[in-house]
């Protein structure tokens, strides 16, 4: 893949290599099947950009396992509004359930707080945060994330699962927008 690609306005260069993505991913992975060997967790999928996440990662877990999704939006372009909008709701019983949330990335926490809270609310056992990428400096919430892949500064990427108002996800590797 190419060392820039450019969607609508906005230019971006090749940030973090797939083999490292990859790495990353699976340790994450080995983390998650000795951390829930003993039970049988829900991971909880965010529509649409932690659908790539959820596949890779899935390749690495061996333990009994079931998959649920949502769908919530907190950006507009390259901003998070901070507001979410729950596109699509829990369509699972949670209660007295694990569930693992699967994120791409966790930028401010909002979308986190907002998932805890409506899973607490539906009686969920125990809630936890796997995230192929965190951007700890833009972090507000007071959550625990649990599982870590990259952390990463605070600057908009694309790739793997993460998109430019739709573009990008395909992306192999991760690619950082260049300032304008
Ligand atoms: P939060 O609610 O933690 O502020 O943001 C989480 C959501 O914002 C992510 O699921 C993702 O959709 C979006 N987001 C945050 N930072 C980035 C970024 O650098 N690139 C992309 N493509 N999306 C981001």
């Amino acid at each position: 893949m190419s060392e820039k690609v450019t969607f609508l306005d906005k230019t971006f260069v090749k940030y973090i290599p797939s083999s490292e993505i990859d790495a990353a991913i699976a340790k994450v992975a080995a983390e998650i099947n000795e951390d829930y060997k003993n039970d049988d967790p829900i991971l909880l999928i965010t529509l649409n950009g932690a659908i790539v996440f959820a596949v890779d990662l899935m390749k690495y877990l061996d333990i009994s396992c079931r998959i649920s999704c949502v769908k919530v939006s907190s950006y507009c372009g390259t901003e998070s509004t901070g507001k979410i909008n729950s596109l699509i709701g829990l369509n699972e019983d949670v209660r007295g359930k694990r569930i693992l949330i699967l994120e791409d990335i966790v930028d401010t926490g909002a979308t986190y707080g907002h998932l805890y809270q409506m899973l607490m609310e539906a009686g969920a056992k125990d809630i936890r945060m796997a995230t192929m990428t965190m951007k700890p400096d833009a972090y507000k919430g007071t959550l625990p994330v649990h599982y870590v892949g990259l952390r990463i500064p605070n600057k908009f990427v694309v790739g793997r699962g993460l998109d430019y108002d739709g573009y990008g996800r395909n992306l192999n590797d991760i690619y950082q927008v260049v300032d304008s």
